[in-house]
């Protein structure tokens, strides 16, 4: 019997190299690329761009979906004002993984997961939370991850420095890109990037 298959959402290329290299000790793994939050345009096309490296790299699929970041911004919109790690973030995490859940299962992929529990910045739990109402709702499994333990964000930085991975200094709006512009948190992130 083969491995189980895994849909597992991507939001930039250094955090998919690690997570889905992981992955396919045991998962036979496609790759999904729905980040409409991620601007200006330019930097959403360089980061799918880089996505698609990585797939070819590993060999595996990579479903993309559409840049739907009209409707993010409206969904959003309401918590504009919010940091890195508020309520802003939750509807942020809930429309991506809404819609990967839903491409699981019209791919008839039994499982989905999500690369961002990698990153230092991204509230793990909350995530899982949120990933498993959507697995419910759309009949898929969820595979609930905390990818930067065992020493995983470290890991993953050396491994797309080496494969010469663009590495992003900010998570992905425009709200977070300003964010980032301030002191010692710019200092932090221009050390170590951000996924
Ligand atoms: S900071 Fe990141 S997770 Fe939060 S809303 Fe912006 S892009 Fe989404």
């Amino acid at each position: 019997m083969g491995k189980p298959r895994i849909l597992v959402h991507i939001c930039c290329a250094p955090d998919a190299l690690y997570v889905a290299r992981s992955l396919g000790a045991n998962y036979e793994v496609t790759g999904f690329f729905y980040d409409p939050n991620i601007q200006p345009k330019e930097e959403y096309d360089l980061r799918l761009e880089e996505a698609r490296k990585v797939a070819g790299m590993l060999g595996i699929a990579l479903l993309e979906g559409p840049y739907d970041v009209d409707r993010w911004t409206t969904l959003t919109l309401k918590f504009k004002d919010e940091p890195e790690k508020g309520r802003r973030c939750d509807v942020c995490y809930a429309m991506r993984l809404q819609r990967t859940a839903e491409a699981a299962r019209d791919a008839d992929i039994g499982m989905f997961t999500t690369v961002m529990s990698l990153s230092p910045w991204k509230k793990t739990r909350t995530m899982n939370r949120i990933g498993r109402l959507f697995a419910s709702r759309y009949k898929v499994g969820f595979l609930e991850a905390d990818f930067k333990k065992k020493d995983g964000f470290r890991k993953s930085i050396l491994m797309s420095r080496e494969a010469g991975l663009y590495r992003q200094d900010y998570c992905g709006c425009l709200y977070s890109r300003n964010w980032k512009n301030h002191g010692h948190e710019k200092a932090r992130r221009d050390k170590d990037g951000q996924s």
